[in-house]
């Protein structure tokens, strides 16, 4: 495949990056996934925006049309449905230091992985998936998307071994999100979702989601969820850019309401659908 490193599209092969870079000794980078369907980056400006704040948050500044350059990258790599990722780190000064200097150059790197042709998958053929629950173990700076993803990866092998699509991250009793998406109930008729804080990832999805259903003026609420209230919730999902909005079927082994996606899913995926043009992941 083509990928883009510091100004240059070149086969990955080609493309090499010191082993003194502060993203590769230090997890020192901030990325972004953003999906591409039919040439148009789904909520790219949310993506963008975010991506922004990621740099911002840590210091990194870059002159960059990231939008061009996830376009341009898809072309270079045949163009259809991919998932473009792309990654800035602090770089590297040819030794190991925790410090830096004023003139270091970030690394600017960026790859895309094709993803399934989008088909309008009708709601009723969409299967509910299981979760795990398990301790949030993260720093207390979740809003930023940083590539260092060790507890992230730990959580998401847990759900693996256990036949879970994902794991809910619990800190303080409270759910705040699942190890790559976000989460959301359906309490009493209400759609509850985590506020945003330092202790979440501000979903691109979320927002989306969140949007759509004030204008169907759906019940929405941005208020914490303890463990109690998703093990009483009527409905559960989970949202992220690359699945869409999920039902929740089970968490641990204890299924949720009657183990079926709910009503008030079925409503929200159709809306997602069609804003997006796209569809929920099975
Ligand atoms: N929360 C975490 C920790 C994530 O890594 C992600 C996405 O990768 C999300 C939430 C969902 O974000 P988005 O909807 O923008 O894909």
């Amino acid at each position: 495949s083509t990928v883009y490193l510091n100004g240059v599209f070149m086969a990955a092969e080609e493309a090499k990056v010191s082993v003194f870079d502060r993203g590769f000794l230090f997890a020192d980078s901030v990325y972004e996934l953003i999906p591409v369907v039919d040439g148009q980056g789904l909520e790219m400006q949310a993506h963008l925006q975010r991506f922004a704040n990621s740099l911002n948050a840590i210091g990194i500044t870059v002159e960059m049309d990231w939008q061009q350059l996830c376009l341009q990258l898809v072309e270079h790599n045949g163009g259809g449905h991919q998932a473009v990722y792309i990654q800035v780190s602090r770089g590297s000064e040819g030794r190991r230091s925790m410090t830096y200097s004023a003139a270091i150059q970030p690394t600017v790197f960026a790859c895309c992985q094709p993803i399934p042709a989008p088909l309008a998958r009708p709601v009723e053929q969409v299967n509910g998936v299981k979760v795990v629950l398990t301790e949030d173990v993260r720093w207390g700076r979740c809003d930023i998307k940083s590539t260092m993803l060790l507890p992230n990866i730990l959580a998401r092998q847990l759900a693996q071994r256990a036949g879970a699509e994902d794991a809910l991250l619990v800190k303080g009793g409270l759910v705040l999100e699942g190890s790559s998406c976000n989460l959301f109930i359906v309490l009493n008729g209400e759609i509850v979702t985590p506020p945003l804080s330092p202790h979440i990832l501000g979903g691109t999805t979320r927002s989306l989601l969140l949007q759509l259903a004030r204008q169907a003026a759906m019940p929405v609420s941005e208020t914490d969820i303890s463990v109690a209230e998703l093990y009483s919730a009527e409905e559960v999902w989970l949202s992220s850019s690359s699945r869409g909005v999920l039902p929740v079927v089970k968490v641990d082994e204890q299924p949720v309401a009657n183990g079926q996606p709910g009503p008030v899913w079925a409503k929200m995926a159709a809306l997602y659908q069609q804003h997006t043009g796209t569809y929920t992941q099975p």
